[in-house]
C-alpha cells in the first residue's frame, strides 16, 4: 500500500528514542522528511549522524527542544519553517510515564505530570498549526497509553492526565475538522527506553534482559505474550497519521498485545 509520504514533511517530538526514533526511520523510509526534537544534545547529533548516513543528511532536521516550554517549542516550529515551509504531520510523542500511587504523589508531581501530559500535545498543536493547516492532508497524531482507559493505581496521576489528553483530542478533531485531522495510539507495554531504564534498576540484578521481560509479560498477563517493538507501534502511527488513512479522525487505536480489559 503506498502511504502517500513521498515528499511530506514530518514532525516527530521525542525522536531520539523508543517508539519516536523508530516513527523517524519508519516516515523517512516512505519518503517524508522529518524534524524531530529532544532534549539531549549528545543522543539528538548521534541520531542525526545516523538518519543522515542512511537516508541523506537532507532529509532530517534535528533540534534541541524541551515540549513542555512554549519559548523552545516555538523556535523548533519556526526552524521547520524555515527548512521546508510546510508541515503534514505532527507526531506528538515526547514524554514519560511517572510510577506513583496517591499516596506517594506530591502536589509538586501532580502539577509536572499535567505539565508534561497536557502541554506535551497544547503547545507544540499550537505551535505548527499554522503551517499544518496549509497542507492538503494534515494530520495530528498522539501517542497516548491505555492507561487513559484503564488506570492503574501505581501509576495513579499518569492515568488520569492520560485519560484527559484523550478527551482533549476528541475535541480538537472536531474544531480542528476539516482541516487537520487528530488520532491517537493507545500503548500497552511497549519496549523502549522507559523499560531499558527499569529494566538497568531492577531488583534482581542477575535476572537476563530476555528473561525479566518475559516475566513482566507473564504478570501483566499480555494475550500476545510478549511486549511489544518499537517499530510495531510506530507502523500503525505512521499509518494514520498518512494521508492513507484520509477518513479517520478522532480515533484512537489500541496497541497493546491484546491488554485491555474493556469492550
Ligand atoms: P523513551 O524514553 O524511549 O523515549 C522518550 C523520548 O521522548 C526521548 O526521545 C526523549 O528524549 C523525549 N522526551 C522526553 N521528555 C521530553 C521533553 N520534555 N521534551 C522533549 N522531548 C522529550 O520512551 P518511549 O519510546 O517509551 O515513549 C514514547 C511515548 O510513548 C511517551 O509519551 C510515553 O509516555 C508513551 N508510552 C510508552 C509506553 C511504553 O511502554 N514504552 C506505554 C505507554 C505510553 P530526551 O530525554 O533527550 O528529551
Amino acid at each position: 500500500m503506498d502511504l502517500g509520504l513521498n515528499g511530506r514533511v514530518a514532525v516527530v517530538t521525542g525522536g531520539t528514542s523508543g517508539i519516536g526514533l523508530a516513527c523517524v526511520e519508519v516516515l523517512l523510509q516512505e519518503g517524508a522528511d522529518v524534524a524531530l526534537c529532544g532534549r539531549d544534545e549528545a543522543r539528538l547529533s548521534k541520531v542525526a549522524a545516523v538518519f543522515a548516513e542512511r537516508y541523506g543528511a537532507g532529509r532530517l532536521l534535528a533540534r534541541a527542544c524541551d515540549v513542555t516550554k512554549s519559548q523552545d517549542v516555538a523556535a523548533f516550529a519556526g526552524a521547520v519553517e524555515a527548512w521546508r515551509g510546510r508541515l503534514d504531520l505532527l507526531v506528538n510523542n515526547a514524554g514519560q510515564g511517572r510510577v506513583s500511587t496517591f499516596q506517594t504523589t506530591s502536589d509538586e508531581d501532580w502539577r509536572a505530570e499535567l505539565d508534561l501530559k497536557f502541554f506535551s500535545q497544547v503547545l507544540p498543536i499550537r505551535a505548527f498549526k499554522p503551517l499544518l493547516a496549509q497542507s492538503d492532508a494534515a494530520s495530528i497524531l498522539a501517542v497516548n497509553s491505555l492507561l487513559a482507559m484503564q488506570p492503574e493505581a501505581h501509576m495513579v496521576c499518569t492515568s488520569a492526565a492520560r485519560a484527559g489528553v484523550q478527551n482533549l483530542l476528541k475535541s480538537l478533531s472536531v474544531e480542528f475538522a476539516p482541516t487537520i485531522r487528530v488520532n491517537s495510539v493507545l500503548l500497552g507495554l511497549i519496549e523502549s527506553g522507559q523499560w531499558e531504564r527499569r529494566f538497568e534498576a531492577r531488583a534482581d540484578k542477575s535476572q537476563s534482559r530476555d528473561v525479566w521481560l518475559a516475566e513482566l509479560a507473564k504478570s501483566k498477563h499480555i494475550p500476545l505474550g510478549r511486549l511489544g517493538k518499537p517499530d510495531e507501534v510506530a507502523r500503525a502511527i505512521v499509518f494514520l497519521a498518512s494521508p492513507a488513512s484520509a477518513y479517520v479522525t478522532g480515533a484512537a487505536l489500541e496497541i497493546s498485545g491484546g491488554v485491555s480489559r474493556f469492550i
